[in-house]
């Protein structure tokens, strides 16, 4: 099996490999997260307007971001299902 995974960003749907996404896990209340990955780029956005980051271990990256945004908002994208044709 080759080794080249790759994931699409969750928020704009860039497919990209997986050691340039970044998994990022934004918090919903103390014991919920949820789990995205991001590009470079909507990763920067995301850190922009986050409240705190952190780092933590994640599900498949060691070094995934813990984001708690304002009013532990859930960037859109993800779960609305707003793909745009790759
Ligand atoms: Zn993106």
């Amino acid at each position: 099996m080759a080794r080249d995974i790759s994931v699409n960003c969750e928020i704009c749907g860039t497919t990209l490999p997986l050691e340039r996404a970044k998994e990022v896990l934004f918090e919903r209340d103390q014991n919920s997260y949820h789990v995205m990955d991001l590009c470079p780029t909507c990763l920067d956005d995301v850190l922009q307007r986050s409240e705190s980051v952190n780092d933590t271990n994640g599900m498949r990256q060691q070094a995934a971001a813990l984001v708690r945004m304002p009013g532990n908002e859930i960037p859109a994208g993800a779960s609305s299902g707003a793909q745009k044709g790759s």
